[in-house]
Parts: structure tokens; C-alpha cells; sequence
């Protein structure tokens, strides 16, 4: 372990305690060479109770309950602070346990946290409801207005591609809103969050605002059955979400899912090749491919194809690959073994079934979960290339001839995360955003999520919104309150 780093404990932290949970351990390694970094406990739902409750009697306490807006704020503005004063510490602690790159953890990841608290921290005091009049009844005669009330608990479940930031879009809002959490980090990458609760701690929360329950998917269901959590907020893969829905179909808590994505990047015949092969690139490598919304089918016109394909592969082979705490890395390894392994199946089947590799498709090294690049080229709209997330850093390229088959092409798939669009053309740049079937489409940038700005996906990407004004609708409960003037 590199002894610069002081990592976290790994325990849970529930009602501003540290605390043991559960009888099993679940290890916790270093993608860069595959070593153990520690291990947390698994918790069970008796502890995931302990946490509930805590955030229950949290929720209750005058202390956060009745906190002016502007404490609220000030409270979020101290915990934003303390980010910046421990920011290395938490960039080298996020590129150890999860392998991205400390190039983007330091200058991205936890500055984003900082943003985000900051953004959130002032709507706290400018949410509020409304005083209406009533369309039926004479004017004059009632009274009304509507409250926008905190939601209650919130069960946040993350994965582990952001573990901060995506942490992050759930806690800022969700506290900001007065509602309070327990959250459960990926079992992969548990450490980052765990900084953070020590920095909640001396932020000055009052206890049980803020409780983080370590464990794996069965302590994700936990928090999910359980009746005291009002509402869940997910990121992670289709597959989980869908079962997240089936399973508080008895009891109808509020749920926010955001899910996977095979996004497109569309590359129009006049679109600027010094922008859109850059950008083209980024949009599918950045984080080792393991992006929700990276732009992993790329449609590019027939006629530019190979010029496209060798530009990005070119720019591709500049990244330097290497572990995340080295800082000349522009690549790091993929999450897990198995997250290789699944990979590289798909690699290969995609290749039975009839792509092509147009470069990459190796592992690098044999310590470590190190990919290679890799270009698939399909026009197979079947073929798994095409069709599934593969979550790694893998593109799949078609081409295209009619400018009128693009928009069926690119909306050829279950999910609607994103679309990026490289055009020079005003009016082709608009048309296409209309008509993309995506929650964010970017045009000529691969930008980067912004705190104001609505994010989420169309289809099986997801349901409701993070960020923005848009996300207080899903932590917040609007009650009218209708009063009879007596005249
Ligand atoms: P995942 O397996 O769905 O896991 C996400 C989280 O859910 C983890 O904390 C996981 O615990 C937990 N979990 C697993 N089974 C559960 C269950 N039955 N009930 C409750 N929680 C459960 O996803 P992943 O493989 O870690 O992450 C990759 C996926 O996330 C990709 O599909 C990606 O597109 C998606 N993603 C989406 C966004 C977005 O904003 N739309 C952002 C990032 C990632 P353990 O991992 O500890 O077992
Ligand atoms: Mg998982």
C-alpha cells in the first residue's frame, strides 16, 4: 500500500458511529495489480435496520428537522471545505481503489464534489411552495398554498465507476432537500465514501443525517425492503434496477434509477474532423470505457470511415495506460477480473457472430486489468457489439450512407442515456437533438455533467432526473393545503 495514502475505516458509519455489521468480510483489491487493499464487512439487515432507524430518528431530530435553510446551507458549504482541504487525499484514495487515472480523479472527480455541495448548498433556502387560487371556487374565499416537504429517509445505492461523484449527485441534493441518508457504496469501491463520512463527521451533521452501510447486493436489497426508507435512489446496471422496481412494487417507496447506455456518437459528413475525432475518441476510452453515457456506437459516413476509425484508434494508442496513483496515466485498468473476463467474452462473440476487430482487443500485462483500446466495426444491428453495454473500453463503429437512415440507426437500441453529434451545420445540429432519443445530447463537445443540468435517461437508461432544479422533485413531497376563509 502506498503510504502516503490514509485510508478511511473500514467499517460502517451509522448514527455518527463506527461500527462492525454482519458475520461475512468481503476483500477489497487494487485493479491496477489485482492486491488486497483491505476488506469491509458485509452487512446484514439487521444492520442495515440499525442504519434505517438511525436515519429515521435523524430525520425526526429538531436539530436537522427545523435547521434553518441557511444553516443547512452553511452546514453543506462546510463539508464542500472540507473536500478542498482533503482533496489529494481523496483523489489518491478514489484512483487507488477504483484504477482511474489520479490525472482525472484530482483535477475532475473531487472537484466535482466540491461543485456539486456548493451548487446544492444554495438552493437549500430556495425551496419553497406556492399560494394558489382555486379554479372552482369564488375568489376570495379560501386559502391556498402548497408545502414542499422532504421526502424522509433516502437509501442511496452507487457502482463503482464514480464512487465519489455519483455518491455525490445523490447526497447533495437529498440533504440539501432535508432528508436524510444511508448510503451503500459498491462493494468494489468502498473507500471514497467512507472519506467522506469522516468529513461529514467533522462538518458537524447532526448524527444520523448522513450513514453509510458497506456490503454487497444483498445489503443493497435490504435497504430496499426496508419499510422505512421512503425512497431509493440507484445508479447502476438495467438489470438491478429493474429488480429494484419489482421488489418496492408492495410497498411503492419513491425510486430514481439511473441505468446503463450504448450512447452514440454521430459524426455528420461536414462535421469538423479535428473536433469530432478527438472528441469521438474521449467520448468512448475516458475512464477505461466505463462511463454510463460514454459514446460507445459510433455512426461515421461510409465514405470517411476509415479515415474516422484510424484517427481514433490513433488518438487512442496516445493515451498512456498505466495504474491510476501513477500520474502520466491517461488510462487505467478495468474494475475486476470479472469485469475483464465479461469483456473479452463479448469481444469474442461479437466476433463470431460477425464484426470485425478493427484494432485493440488484448489484455495488457498479466498483473492488473488492463484493456486495450479496442475498435469492433459491425453494421449487424443484432450483433452484441451493437446491442449491449459492454461497460469497457470498446467501441463499436458503422457506417452509414443516408443521412435519412442516421437518426433509426442511432436510436436502434433499448437504452437513451445520451447522443454526441459532430456537425458544422446549425439546423442539422438541432434537428438531430430533437429527434435523438437520449436524456443529453452534446453537440461538438464531450462535456462534462454540469450541477445545473438535468440528467437522466429516456427508455431502460432510467427513470426521473439528477442535477438541477428538476432533481428537488424527487426528494421532495408536495402537499396542498386548502383552508375555507369562511365567506
Ligand atoms: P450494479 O451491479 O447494478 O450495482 C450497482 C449497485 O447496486 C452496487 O452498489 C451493487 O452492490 C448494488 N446492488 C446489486 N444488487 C442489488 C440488489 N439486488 N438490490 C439493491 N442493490 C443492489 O451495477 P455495476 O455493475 O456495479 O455498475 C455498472 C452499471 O452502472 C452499468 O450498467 C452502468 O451503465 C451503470 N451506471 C449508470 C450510471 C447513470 O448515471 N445512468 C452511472 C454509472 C453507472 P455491489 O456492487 O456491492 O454488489
Ligand atoms: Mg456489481
Amino acid at each position: 500500500m502506498n503510504n502516503d495514502i490514509t485510508m478511511p475505516r473500514s467499517l460502517n458509519y451509522i448514527d455518527g458511529q463506527w461500527c462492525h455489521g454482519g458475520d461475512r468480510e468481503i476483500p477489497v483489491y487494487n485493479p491496477a495489480d489485482g492486491s488486497q487493499i483491505g476488506s469491509i464487512p458485509c452487512s446484514d439487515a439487521a444492520t442495515v435496520d440499525k442504519a434505517v432507524k438511525a436515519a429515521r430518528a435523524g430525520f425526526e431530530n429538531p436539530e436537522w428537522r427545523n435547521l434553518a435553510p441557511m444553516a443547512r446551507e452553511a452546514l453543506l458549504h462546510r463539508l464542500a471545505n472540507l473536500i478542498e482541504e482533503n482533496a489529494e487525499q481523496l483523489a489518491k484514495i478514489e484512483s487507488l481503489d477504483n484504477g482511474k487515472p489520479i490525472a482525472f480523479s484530482s483535477t475532475l472527480d473531487v472537484p466535482l464534489c466540491t461543485s456539486w455541495f456548493r451548487y446544492f448548498a444554495g438552493w437549500c433556502s430556495k425551496l419553497s411552495g406556492k399560494s394558489l387560487n382555486p379554479a372552482l371556487q369564488a375568489a376570495g374565499s379560501h386559502h391556498v398554498y402548497t408545502r414542499r416537504e422532504p421526502i424522509g429517509v433516502v437509501g442511496a445505492i452507487v457502482p463503482w465507476n464514480f464512487p465519489l461523484v455519483l455518491a455525490v449527485w445523490k447526497l447533495a441534493p437529498a440533504l440539501a432537500a432535508g432528508c436524510t441518508v444511508v448510503i451503500k457504496p459498491a462493494e468494489l469501491t468502498p473507500y471514497s465514501v467512507l472519506k467522506l463520512a469522516e468529513l461529514v463527521d467533522q462538518a458537524g451533521f447532526p448524527k444520523g443525517v448522513f450513514n453509510v452501510v458497506l456490503g454487497d447486493g444483498s445489503t443493497g436489497q435490504a435497504i430496499v425492503d426496508h419499510p422505512g426508507v421512503n425512497k431509493i435512489s440507484f445508479t447502476g446496471s438495467t438489470a438491478v434496477g429493474k429488480s429494484i422496481l419489482r421488489s418496492v412494487s408492495h410497498d411503492l417507496k419513491r425510486v430514481t434509477l439511473e441505468l446503463g447506455g450504448k450512447s452514440p456518437t454521430i459524426i455528420m459528413p461536414d462535421a469538423d474532423m479535428s473536433l469530432a475525432i478527438p472528441g469521438a475518441t474521449q467520448a468512448a476510452f475516458v475512464n477505461s470505457g466505463q462511463i454510463c453515457f460514454a459514446g460507445t456506437r459510433l455512426f461515421a459516413p461510409r465514405k470517411h470511415f476509415e479515415q474516422i476509425l484510424d484517427g481514433v484508434a490513433d488518438a487512442a494508442s496516445s493515451f498512456k495506460i498505466g495504474p491510476g496513483l501513477d500520474p502520466t496515466s491517461m488510462l487505467g485498468p478495468v474494475i475486476s477480473q470479472k469485469q475483464m473476463d465479461g469483456i473479452f467474452t463479448r469481444i469474442d462473440s461479437s466476433v463470431q457472430q460477425g464484426a470485425s476487430l478493427h484494432s485493440g482487443g488484448k489484455r495488457i500485462g498479466d498483473a492488473g486489468y488492463f484493456i486495450e483500446p479496442t475498435i469492433l466495426v459491425t453494421d449487424d444491428n443484432q450483433n452484441p457489439a451493437f446491442r449491449e453495454e459492454f461497460f469497457g473500453p470498446v467501441l463499436t463503429a458503422t457506417p452509414y450512407d443516408d443521412l435519412d437512415e442516421l437518426v433509426a440507426l442511432a436510436n436502434d437500441s433499448s437504452y437513451g442515456l445520451a447522443a454526441h453529434v459532430y456537425t458544422s451545420q446549425l439546423n442539422a445540429a438541432h434537428q438531430l437533438a430533437a429527434k435523438l432519443e437520449a436524456g443529453t445530447v452534446w453537440v461538438n463537445t464531450q462535456l462534462s455533467p454540469d450541477p445545473n443540468i438535468p440528467f437522466g435517461g429516456f427508455k431502460q437508461s432510467g427513470w426521473g432526473r439528477e442535477n438541477g432544479e428538476d432533481v428537488f422533485e424527487h426528494y421532495l413531497e408536495t402537499k396542498s393545503v386548502i383552508m375555507s376563509l369562511g365567506n
